[in-house]
């Protein structure tokens, strides 16, 4: 679907494509949920903006979710479609109140890693949200120059930060030819070093869905002195906004990606918010909290040495947890079968819902692969 222009002809071509992607694909929630006569219900030129946020999912049948937002309003204008989506992701039932609430609470409580094994005391341990202002459209419809407008926007919001006792660092853009644009080698140092984004054209999905669309214009990151308070400029959602540390303090991890989106926040416009579905983000899987806390742990014995993720992903879904590998997602184990979990939910789960879940995933998944250890060889 090169060009979704949204004439008759093209539309048929699409409802016909789409019913063979629900045929094939059933795991595809776009092929699931769409409705023929809902989209013939709507006039061309909505017609035209449905086809562009289900893009993504038209061209890549294995889509999971199969839409994107292109901008905040999406949500509601679009509901007949994404909400059934949503709620079909996210596990809520037709009816049942979403209603979205934050608690940041478990912040200022005890939830140390050390109190399950005190090797856990040295995990890299990373949390992060994505954030969209209402002011723009969302990554997947931006123009170049509106990437570049905000960017200059947030860069104004940098110079402040960079001057603050706790968060000052710098800004480091991926724009050609700015005063501080970085060049390949420091560039791929720090995507080594898990602090920087990968290059999206690479994604399939975010490709279909024109979210990686004038790479890298408009991308950039900003890191504290201490490399523990970063944001991304330019990803999947126009921020992303994160706290990462080794350690095993994960209330002190939590405390400070709360401090530091308080501190951004009061130097930018409002974040794009819903009473329903919280946090508007550019994926509906993301929406509400927008958060994904996640842990590297060593879990050799489960992986059979990082070979073999199927057992630790068994595990891990029964505790809520999803596992990726240790590039992040759609990577492999690292060495010594070092994974990354987090905690599935976003939505109608509070920030301190996925910090316990997070803990006691781990205290969990950490029990199993102790019980490995102590089980007699084979
Ligand atoms: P997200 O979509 O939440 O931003 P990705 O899976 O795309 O996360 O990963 C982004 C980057 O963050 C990758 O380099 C990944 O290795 C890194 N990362 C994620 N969790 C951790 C962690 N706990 N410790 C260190 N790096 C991490
Ligand atoms: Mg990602």
């Amino acid at each position: 679907m090169k060009s979704p222009q949204g004439t008759s002809d093209d539309s048929d071509l699409v409802k016909a494509r789409i019913r063979a992607i629900r045929a094939a694909h059933p795991g595809n929630l776009m092929a699931r949920h769409f409705d023929a006569d809902y989209f013939a219900s709507l006039d061309a030129p909505k017609r035209d903006r449905l086809l562009r946020i289900i893009g993504s999912g038209v061209e890549n049948p294995d889509s999971q979710m199969g839409a994107y937002a292109r901008d905040a309003e999406d949500y509601d204008e679009f509901a007949a479609l994404l909400d059934p989506m949503i709620r079909d992701y996210h596990g809520i039932a037709e009816g049942e109140d979403i209603a979205q609430q934050h608690d940041w609470s478990g912040a200022s409580s005890r939830c140390d890693l050390a109190a399950i094994d005190p090797a856990l005391s040295g995990v890299s341990m990373r949390v992060r949200v994505g954030r969209n202002l209402g002011g723009f459209p969302l990554p997947g419809a931006m123009t170049q120059a509106q990437r570049l407008e905000f960017e200059a926007l947030v860069a104004e919001a940098f110079a402040v930060l960079r001057e603050d006792p706790q968060f000052g660092g710098h800004y480091l853009s991926l724009t050609p030819g700015l005063p501080h644009t970085i060049g390949e080698a420091e560039y791929q140092r720090r995507v080594a070093a898990h602090q920087m984004f990968k290059d999206m054209s690479g994604d399939k999905y975010l490709r279909a869905a024109g979210i990686s669309a004038d790479w890298p214009y408009g991308r950039g990151m900003y890191v504290s002195g201490a490399e523990d308070f970063l944001v991304w400029v330019g990803e999947e959602d126009q921020l992303r906004i994160m706290a990462m540390a080794r350690g095993g303090d994960v209330a002190r991890l939590f405390a400070r990606l709360r401090d530091g989106l308080e501190r951004l926040g009061g130097l930018l416009p409002p974040f794009a918010h819903s009473p329903r579905y919280g946090y508007i983000t550019s994926c509906p899987t993301n929406l509400g909290t927008a958060m994904r806390a996640s842990l590297h742990l060593p879990l050799p014995g489960l992986t059979a040495g990082g070979a073999d993720l199927g057992a630790v992903k068994k595990a891990a879904s029964g505790l809520r947890l999803t596992v990726r590998g240790a590039a992040g997602e759609h990577s492999g184990a690292g060495q010594g079968g070092l994974v990354d979990i987090s905690p599935r939910a976003r939505l109608r789960i509070t920030e301190t819902g996925i910090m316990r879940c997070l803990y006691e995933g781990a205290a969990a998944l950490w029990s199993l692969e102790q019980e490995g250890d102590a089980a007699p060889a084979p």
